[in-house]
């Protein structure tokens, strides 16, 4: 399995979905309000990115192996991660260091639907055109 569901934490407390592309160990950009809205999206990726300047630093995690988070950054209003797509990136504040393990604020029972399953059973489905 090489992409994985995972969250993002304003200061706030909001949390917004984004999936995680664990082949290269980094964050796609796009945010969404539910863990479907990912799914929704799984075949054909939007490319997001803040247009307004208002990102914030945000806690980002993953549940792809064991589950881990590290620090970056992301804007609300334009649904986009713009900082630390990968857990070992060098920031402006130094580098960010990947933290094991899924953070106290993750929110289970999100996740309504089987990734891997999904990704099976559509891949068999695009065979079957064939
Ligand atoms: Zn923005």
């Amino acid at each position: 399995m090489s992409h994985a569901y995972g969250q993002v934490r304003f200061s706030d407390g909001l949390v917004l979905h984004y999936r995680y592309y664990g082949t290269v160990d980094m964050a796609l950009d796009a945010l969404f309000d539910t863990a479907s809205g990912v799914y929704d999206d799984w075949r054909s990726h939007t490319a997001r990115a803040c247009v307004c300047g208002k990102d914030e630093p945000v806690e980002i995690a993953t549940e792809y192996g064991s589950g881990f988070s590290w620090n970056g950054r992301a804007c609300r209003h334009c649904m986009a991660i713009t900082a630390g797509f990968s857990p070992y990136e060098k920031t402006e504040s130094g580098y960010v260091v990947k933290r094991d393990g899924l953070p106290d604020w993750w929110v289970s029972g999100e996740e309504e639907f089987d990734i891997t399953t999904t990704v099976e059973e559509q891949a068999s489905s695009f065979d079957d055109l064939w």
